[in-house]
């Protein structure tokens, strides 16, 4: 669906403010696609509600009508999430962005979808708390919830799944419903909660969510590690977690990509295989001991080189660099798009991947930086090519489907963070085998008419 009618452009106007539906080119040319190579069907208009009324109303109205609906957060998706693929409708949450409440003696806040997880931590930071989740870009709560999103602190903080304790959920046929409650456990029943979590937006819409807060750590101690070969690196982080040191940072990175972060950053750090680590502490001579530890565990699996007490402003710049990775990649590789494998395993397995990872990107010849969320057992292979070279690009993903069938027979998964969206469909039947099925019951049943966010998870 392309375009839509004059009544339905009346019907769908007549929902929100005048200026918050559009039909015009350039909005629906905005929406058609994600940070991946995937690009949607020109969706027939866009609407920016800011009320879980006007959701409700909205939905209403598509579901009587037949008008597929794709939300739409910020647009950060590596795997064409929120792109729609049968044109229809794209709500856009950009413009539902308040930040309700924040309960400082309960460690919660209540927020709108549209709410960008950078701008709650600032709200949060002055009661000395935070949102732990924190993907690279600045992605949005309800976008972050949908596809459970997670980053840098997870192996210390969790998920997003792990923040998320009461949700409001419009289904479908604009039926408002909420999940979960405020208090910190429940054995109440199904967890509706965790079952719209991950998700992606083809079961509703997310419309209010209140989030778990933590407290910011009093002190923290950034360590980059260096390596003589990336299988020494990857060996370390299965020894430091398992020596109790609770990092809450523990992050790979290759030559090759260091050389890009570098070149651009100025950081001037070994490029040589390395881990960037964090530790959080309740005071400094804590993070030393645990730093003298990580410093000793790291010299048995071959380390070459420590340096600790990395200063505040370069803690940050070293982990900014970290977060724009992938915009350094496509930065060194202008007009070439980016498939990014986002497997993860067994972190005991993690050190066998990334090596068979690593050998087959040189096998093949290809473009391909192998890093990750190591303390996740989280593998990303930012591949470079052009999806038009169809010799080039079929290289890419042969080198992909390798990795993730590879990761999926060692007990692992297609996608540890970014979600399944278009890319990763085609390995969910090998991953969840019956299981599987039982998902497009449950789609089936929420959503009988096919119309959220289709083409997403299921074919
Ligand atoms: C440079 C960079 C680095 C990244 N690093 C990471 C990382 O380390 N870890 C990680 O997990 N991700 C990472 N990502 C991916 C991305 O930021 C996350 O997947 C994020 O959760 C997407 O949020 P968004 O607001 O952009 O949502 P969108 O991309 O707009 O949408 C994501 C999904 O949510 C659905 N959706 C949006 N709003 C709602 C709603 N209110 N209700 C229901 N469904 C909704 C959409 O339909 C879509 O399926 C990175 C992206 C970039 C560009």
């Amino acid at each position: 669906m392309e375009s839509f009618t004059s009544e339905q452009i009346a019907a769908l106007a007549s929902f929100v403010a005048a200026d918050r539906f559009s039909t015009g080119q350039s909005h629906r040319e905005l929406h058609l696609h994600d940070i991946s190579p995937f690009y949607g069907k020109l969706p027939a208009g866009i609407i920016w509600p800011t009320s879980s009324e006007e959701v409700s109303k909205i939905l209403s109205w598509t579901y009587a009508n037949q008008v597929p609906v794709t939300p739409w957060g910020a647009g950060t998706s590596t795997e064409g999430n929120p792109v729609p693929t049968c044109g229809g409708l794209v709500m856009d949450f950009t413009q539902m962005n308040q930040i309700l409440d924040i309960r400082p003696q309960d460690l919660q806040a209540d927020v709108q979808p549209g709410v960008l997880r950078k701008e709650l931590n600032r709200q949060t930071g002055r009661h000395g708390l935070f949102f732990p989740p924190d993907p690279g870009a600045d992605a949005s709560i309800g976008g972050m919830i949908a596809n459970n999103a997670s980053g840098v602190q997870t192996v210390k903080y969790g998920a997003t799944k792990d923040y998320v304790m009461k949700i409001e959920v419009v289904l479908p046929d604009g039926r408002l419903i909420e999940s979960g409650c405020l208090a910190p456990k429940s054995s109440s029943g199904y967890d509706l909660t965790r079952l719209f979590v991950g998700s992606e937006g083809t079961l509703g819409v997310v419309t209010r969510a209140t989030l778990r807060l933590t407290g910011i750590p009093s002190y923290h101690l950034a360590i980059t590690i260096t390596f003589e070969n990336l299988e020494g690196a990857s060996e370390a982080v299965a020894v430091m977690i398992g020596s109790g040191l609770d990092p809450a940072a523990l992050e790979l990175l290759p030559p090759v990509l260091i050389n890009l972060m570098n070149r651009e950053k100025k950081l001037g750090l070994p490029e040589v295989p390395s881990l960037f680590c964090e530790f959080h502490g309740i005071s400094k001579a804590a993070l030393e001991e645990t730093a003298a530890m990580a410093r000793e565990l790291c010299s048995d699996c071959g380390a070459t080189g420590f340096k600790y007490g990395v200063e505040e402003a370069d803690r940050k710049e070293l982990w900014r660099a970290r977060h724009e990775a992938w915009e350094t990649i496509h930065r060194a590789h202008p007009k070439k798009e980016t498939l990014i494998v986002d497997a993860a395993v067994p972190i005991s397995r993690y050190p066998e991947m990334i090596v068979h990872s690593q050998f087959l990107v040189d096998q093949y010849d290809a473009i391909g930086y192998v890093f990750g969320h190591a303390g996740d057992g989280n593998l990303h292979v930012v591949l470079v090519g052009d999806p038009h070279d169809e010799k080039e690009w079929s290289l890419l993903e042969k080198i992909n489907h390798t990795i993730v069938e590879k990761a999926i027979s060692l007990g692992g998964t297609c996608t540890g963070e970014h979600g399944v969206g278009i890319g990763k469909r085609k390995f969910m039947a090998l991953e969840h085998g019956g299981s599987y099925a039982l998902m497009r019951q449950i789609k089936n049943l929420i959503d009988p008419k096919g119309l959220m966010n289709p083409g997403k998870i299921f074919d």
